[in-house]
């Protein structure tokens, strides 16, 4: 095929496994490389966030990931004594879905494979160079190295993203400073689920693993960046905890650092990067896989537009205009929550006192940060815009299953509307993005993207801005 309808995916981590499943059901089916040869057994993440969940559903495939993870009510922030409450939130999932990173990826990946999606394990990018109208990659495969042209290459290549490097896109932040330990162990004597201790030798939480083990995490000043030890973990928690709890048998231990960065740009002309690869940081508050299948979510229905010419290629202008501010505040709020969980000092523990306390009486501010942690309220509205164009579209239950295709959604108040190439759906006029309102359309990733007070415009807006397009390209 000429290659520039061709996308490239690096990485098939959790971000570039659901871009790749959005691009196939634009109709755009991409190469996805990957160096490794196997998936990891260990998983970073173990938590599945609101809207992750959300936009699970928005392609029904969240049955999979409800059925084999847990449902807690909440979640902590900054690891302070008073969980964040999620159960109110105003989603159809108000809850954290406890899930290894593992099972999700093996999920996503099941998903990119039945849209068609070939993954391309054993070849690595190491280089690449942007010519005209191409992008020709560099990769070391099984069989040695070659070149793959492509139209578009999108770097899901985690933190030290090697697209991000060769396409000269800078990571300005702060490197590490000190490191978080984490050790997945067998306990003789376990503590509750989810319990946690803080003070002036560190912060330390327990969350239970579905293979029996626990995950102790945490952060001790007194270690380094050293490869932790099982005799260390257990030191360190004797320390925090007043117990190892028996800790044994490990099968993964790990140290993390905080370095805080995001890309200069999420878009340097063919070449786009998502998830940890445009954006990295301390895992506090378990929100990282999140925000990159979220970027994912945002990209893959745009890219597959213009690789398909349904839009103009200014369109992926919008995805860095509206996912970087994501990755800045994702920085920010992680670095607030590190202090909190590394204030060991007399002042430190004096921040998390007030803090827990000031979010165990005020309902309005630990109903904001559970916005926040949950992803609830992105928004990509305009400022001095009405608020409504560019927000998250709130569904109830029955609404989810319209945007299966991958297909913008018109809601309407109005049983007369018609529009072409897109689902139709009458809802009673409370539902819609605000009153007044005949219709609203819908992004297929979920956000609003234009209302109607006369339901006559619909079917016009809808030619603009979702024209019928030909059939898919393959890569
Ligand atoms: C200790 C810890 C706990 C965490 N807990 C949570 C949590 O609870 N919740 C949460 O949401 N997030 C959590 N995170 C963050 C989360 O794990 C990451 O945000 C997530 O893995 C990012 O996904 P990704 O697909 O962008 O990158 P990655 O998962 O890093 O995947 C990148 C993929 O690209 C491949 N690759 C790299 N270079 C190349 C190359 N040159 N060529 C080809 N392939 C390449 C890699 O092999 C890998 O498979 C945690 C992180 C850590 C460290």
């Amino acid at each position: 095929m000429n290659s520039s309808g061709r996308v490239v995916v690096v990485g098939a981590g959790p971000v570039g496994l659901w871009l790749a499943a959005e691009l196939a059901l634009g109709g755009v089916r991409p190469v996805v490389l990957e160096r490794e040869l196997e998936r990891s057994p260990h998983s970073k993440a173990l938590g599945l966030h609101p809207r992750t969940l959300e936009v699970l559903a928005l392609r029904g495939v969240e049955d999979g990931f409800l059925r084999t993870g847990g449902r807690a009510p909440g979640w902590h922030f900054g690891m302070l004594p008073t969980r964040l409450d999620f159960s109110a939130l105003p989603t159809q999932f108000p809850f954290l879905l406890t899930q290894p990173q593992a099972e999700t990826e093996r999920l996503l990946e099941e998903r990119a494979r039945a849209l068609g999606v070939r993954v391309l394990r054993g070849h690595r990018v190491t280089g690449l160079a942007q010519t005209g109208d191409e992008v020709v990659l560099e990769v070391a495969g099984p069989d040695g190295g070659y070149e793959l042209r492509a139209g578009h290459v999108v770097g899901a290549d985690g933190a030290g993203s090697a697209v991000r490097e060769a396409a000269g896109i800078g990571f300005p932040g702060s490197e590490s400073t000190f490191y978080g330990f984490l050790g997945d162990v067998e306990l003789s004597d376990p503590p509750a689920p989810g319990a946690s201790w803080h003070g002036e030798h560190g912060a330390l939480m327990a969350a239970p693993l579905p293979d029996g083990r626990v995950r102790l995490v945490g952060y001790d000043p007194a270690a380094g960046a050293a490869p932790l030890t099982l005799d260390e973990l257990r030191a360190t928690a004797r320390r925090i905890a007043g117990t190892d709890f028996g800790a044994r048998s490990p099968s993964w231990l790990s140290r993390f650092g905080n370095a805080t960065k995001v890309a200069a740009r999420y878009r340097e002309g063919r070449v786009l990067l998502a998830g940890d690869a445009a954006h990295r940081h301390f895992p506090a508050g378990g929100v990282g896989l999140n925000v990159g299948v979220q970027d994912a979510m945002n990209l893959g229905w745009k890219l597959a537009s213009a690789v398909r010419g349904r839009a103009p290629e200014s369109l992926l202008e919008t995805y860095h205009a509206e996912r970087w501010p994501v990755g800045v505040a994702l920085g920010e709020h992680t670095r607030a929550q590190t202090v909190l969980i590394t204030g060991v000092s007399a002042e430190g523990r004096a921040m998390r006192e007030l803090f827990s306390g000031l979010l165990e009486g005020n309902r309005e501010l630990a109903r904001t940060l559970a916005m926040r942690l949950s992803a609830l309220d992105v928004t990509y509205a305009e400022p001095g815009g009405d608020g409504v164009v560019g927000a998250r579209a709130v569904l109830g239950e029955g609404l989810f299953r319209h945007f299966h295709a991958g297909t913008p959604v018109v809601l309407s108040a109005d049983g007369g509307v018609v529009a072409d190439g897109v689902p139709v759906v009458r809802v009673p006029a409370a539902e819609l993005p605000r009153p007044g309102l005949a219709a609203a359309l819908i992004r297929p990733d979920g956000h609003v993207w234009r209302v109607f007070e006369d339901a006559g415009e619909v079917a016009g807006a809808v030619r603009e801005l979702w024209p019928a397009v030909g059939a898919g390209v393959s890569g």
